[in-house]
């Protein structure tokens, strides 16, 4: 056999996947449209059964473009960046393939709609812009609220002194919070950072802008090639939105997915469950209970939570903005016969979209820019074809 001969030449037409016995799994790494970038996992059988009849030299892709089969369309089976999926008809010399299974997700996030994730890494900066205890707790109480483990990352730490970084420390620490502090100017902080929190995980990062996000990611990942769930040509236009997330790939593995969507966290949590998401709360209710079960912790007699902590006030503040959203919530019939409650790890509980509106109903106005946004794919879609 002629090693120089193109791949494509051996087999007839296309280049399937000889054994279809094999089951080739990979993470959707990008959803563009009703195409999804599956990153395959590297299993000896992928790699052999890719290599196959094609000859030794042919390098088996890492990547295929897959559509979603119609039985998964048929079952209302969403794909979500961060889905481990199983790919079936593979082409490998077109890089294609159909996603005909997602694997039961560990965990799930509306706002950057990411699957499996699990950390949510939080970065604040020290300095420039000046470090703010109230926005900071706004955005741990956001992280709190899901099911993902926090890692909690300031940067800047070139902008402060060892003392102030220290009272940094000690004030964190009564929070309850135990925290990186790295400068990603001065590359302090950085590989152990990787090493001991990313390496191998679904990674969400979040924090406000100005903090040093990009540069850090730009430090973890030299090469902008890793970019692995960058738009690109018409769909650039989709960049900005909640919607898209982008995913860059780890050294050493793992995955980070930045998204704007994180970025403007509402106090949008149950208020009966805002106390669990304040570690200094939490172990108060550890230890004992309040004299009412459904005390609020406010000026309720018997209390137990209630107390000279440093963010009780900021307890209360967050307390009255969640009991605002959820009396604006309860007004707006239609969007919350939309919303079920659900009851999450630890007994938390969370209003989640329902799955179907009722019938004989006029369609929502969600459902009616649903109906949009599916136009909407629809064209990009078609646009897409079109580039390939
Ligand atoms: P983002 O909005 O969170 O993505 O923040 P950027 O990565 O764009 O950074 C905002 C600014 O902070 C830029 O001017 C960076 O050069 C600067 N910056 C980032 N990291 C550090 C750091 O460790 N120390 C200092 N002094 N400046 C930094
Ligand atoms: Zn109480």
């Amino acid at each position: 056999m002629n090693d120089e001969e193109p791949v494509g030449k051996l087999i007839s037409d296309r280049l399937l996947c000889p054994d279809s016995d094999s089951p080739i799994w990979g993470t959707v790494v990008a959803v563009q449209a009703n195409f999804y970038r599956v990153k395959l996992e590297s299993n000896l059988e992928t790699q052999e059964s890719a290599r196959g009849l094609s000859g030794r030299h042919f390098k088996p892709a890492q990547f295929l473009l897959c559509t979603r089969r119609t039985r998964l369309k048929k079952i209302g089976q969403k794909v979500m960046v961060g889905d481990r999926v199983l790919v079936e008809e593979a082409d490998w010399q077109d890089s294609r393939g159909a996603i005909g299974k997602v694997s039961p997700r560990a965990t799930e996030l509306q706002r950057p709609p990411v699957a499996n994730a699990q950390l949510i890494l939080l970065v604040f900066a020290l300095e420039e812009p000046t470090l703010d205890p109230w926005q900071l707790s706004r955005f741990l109480v956001k992280a709190e609220s899901t099911a993902l483990k926090l890692c909690l990352c300031f940067n800047k730490c070139d902008l402060i002194t060892t003392a102030q970084q220290q009272q940094w420390q000690q004030r964190l620490d009564k929070w309850g919070y135990e925290a990186s502090y790295i400068s990603v100017k001065k590359q302090l902080g950085i590989d152990q950072l990787l090493s001991h929190h990313l390496k191998g995980k679904i990674t969400v990062l979040a924090g406000p802008s100005g903090v040093g996000k990009s540069s850090l990611i730009d430090a973890l990942i030299p090469s902008a090639n890793l970019r692995v769930g960058k738009v690109s040509g018409k769909l650039q236009r989709g960049r900005h939105t909640t919607r898209h997330v982008e995913l860059f790939e780890l050294p050493e593995g793992g995955l980070l997915a930045d998204s704007p969507g994180f970025n403007q966290p509402d106090l949008d949590c149950i208020p009966s469950n805002l106390a669990q998401y304040f570690p200094e709360a939490r172990v108060r209710l550890q230890q004992g209970n309040c004299q009412f079960s459904d005390c609020l912790h406010r000026d309720e007699p018997g209390c137990i939570v209630r107390g000279d902590w440093e963010r009780y006030e900021y307890y209360l503040d967050f307390l009255d903005k969640a009991i605002a959203h959820e009396a604006t919530r309860q007004q707006q019939p239609d969007q919350e016969s939309n919303l079920k409650l659900k009851v999450k790890r630890l007994g938390k509980s969370q209003y989640e979209p329902k799955l179907k509106t009722k019938k004989y109903r006029r369609p929502s106005r969600k459902v009616r820019q649903q109906n949009l946004q599916d136009i909407y794919q629809t064209q990009l879609e078609e646009e897409i074809e079109d580039q390939l």
